[in-house]
């Protein structure tokens, strides 16, 4: 597939052949996930930071828009309660709604905070947690009362509380471990109201009730993982080279700035090697961009494979790549620059090896307090190798680890 096909029909859904196999592929293309993909829609551990970020951003957004619909709408409903309810229930009922719509209220409020996903589980927490607290209140104050049909029946809806909180989680980007352990307080709230209201738990009585509620949050489930899942393709699309995989410069900076600012406040080390591929304008001049495109790839797939699960691989420039490695101090940096050469950077059209020019840095070695100064220092170092002879890499001693050269 060509580049131009591959920006066009990025999942290649177009090619989807007849018969059988042709049908089977279109029924599962708005499906179409990676083991990977599957594991972030099902579980939160390995998402990125910025998946985090977008998902901890969303939520709260969401949260607070809700949050300010429900301030005015919880305590606006008392007017049906004092249609219903006698002196003092109407009353306490009121009394209730007021709390509630001040916790929405709160909630839906624009404090200055960080959004980190922590904050944002536990506004969705919060806010999950008033309609069940509410419908146990309102269990315990409608208790031995007596209703005509419509007082009844008002008090029966409250019971659907905890099914509301479980359609509600339809609205966020969740994975599925999170909708199921944000679903456990309606259930335990269910379970405890039939209890409060003197029943005895019966399959044959609340089982439907029950299977109501798995059933709709087996639905939130699903919506939750289609967001988590459509809001990761965005984003990955947003921050990804198409070309290369590798990270853009934009969202390299990004993750830089963040990198850099934990690896400070942990004293831990963290280096960057500054790749520029040697003579690589004459593979365009002499095979054509086609080529060149090819040599690039080559080059950001051969560096992506030899870089540890936490490492980062960003396109800076055209031909230039930054690697950022974790946790790595200038003996771990050379030791990974030297099994990235030996595993090679890919093939030239005319056969022999391509090679690169290396500059590392590293935070505390190069005692740097911005990551500027640090990508400036492997940037420098870079253009010393290339002045060196190139093919070889330039450390933040000053050691020069030679591969070859031309
Ligand atoms: P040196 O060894 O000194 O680095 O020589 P060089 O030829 O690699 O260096 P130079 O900076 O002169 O060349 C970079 C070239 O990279 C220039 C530009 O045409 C090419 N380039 C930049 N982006 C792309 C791209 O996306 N695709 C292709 N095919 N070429 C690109
Ligand atoms: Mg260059
Ligand atoms: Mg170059």
């Amino acid at each position: 597939m060509s580049v131009q096909q591959k920006l066009v029909d990025p999942e290649g859904l177009g090619k989807q052949g007849g018969g059988w196999r042709g049908f089977v592929t279109h029924v599962l293309a708005s499906i179409k996930i990676s083991g990977d993909q599957l594991v972030d829609v099902l579980v939160p551990f390995w998402h990125t930071v910025h998946i985090r970020r977008h998902a901890a951003a969303v939520t709260i957004s969401r949260v607070q828009l809700l949050a300010a619909m429900f301030a005015v709408l919880v305590p606006l409903c008392s007017l049906l309660d004092w249609m219903v309810f006698p002196w003092p229930q109407w009353a306490m009922m009121t009394i209730m709604r007021v709390i509630s719509g001040a916790i929405f209220l709160a909630l839906a409020w624009p404090w200055n905070f960080a959004k980190t996903k922590l904050q944002a589980d536990a506004m969705l927490f919060a806010m999950l947690l008033v309609p069940p607290v509410f419908y146990l209140v309102s269990i315990f104050i409608t208790q031995g009362v007596e209703f005509d049909t419509f007082g009844t029946l008002v008090v029966r809806l409250y019971g659907l509380m905890p099914n509301i909180v479980l359609a509600g989680l339809a609205v966020f980007p969740l994975t599925a471990l999170e909708v199921l352990v944000f679903s456990i307080p309606a259930f335990v709230f269910a379970v405890v109201g039939l209890l409060m209201e003197g029943q005895v738990l019966s399959l044959e009585h609340h089982g439907p009730m029950l299977w109501l509620m798995v059933l709709v949050m087996g639905v939130a489930m699903f919506s939750g993982m289609s967001q988590m899942h459509y809001m990761a393709a965005l984003v990955h699309r947003a921050m990804v080279d198409p070309l290369t995989g590798a990270y853009t410069r934009r969202s390299g900076a990004e993750t830089l700035e963040l990198q850099f600012r934990l690896a400070a406040l942990q004293n831990a080390p963290v280096s960057v090697a500054f790749f520029d591929l040697d003579h690589f304008k004459s593979i365009n001049d002499s095979y054509g961009h086609e080529e060149g495109d090819k040599a690039l790839r080559a080059l950001a797939g051969h560096l992506k494979d030899g870089l540890r699960r936490g490492d980062a691989l960003v396109r800076w420039g055209g031909e230039e790549f930054i690697a950022i490695m974790n946790n790595t101090d200038p003996e771990g940096a050379r030791i990974g620059v030297q099994r990235l050469r030996a595993a090679g950077f890919g093939i030239r059209p005319d056969g022999t090896p391509l090679t690169a020019s290396i500059g590392v840095a590293e935070r505390k070695a190069d005692g740097v307090l911005d990551w500027p100064s640090m990508i400036e220092l492997a940037d420098k170092r870079m253009y010393d190798a290339k002045k060196g002879g190139r093919d070889r890499a330039v450390m933040p001693d000053g050691e020069v680890l030679v591969f070859g050269g031309r």
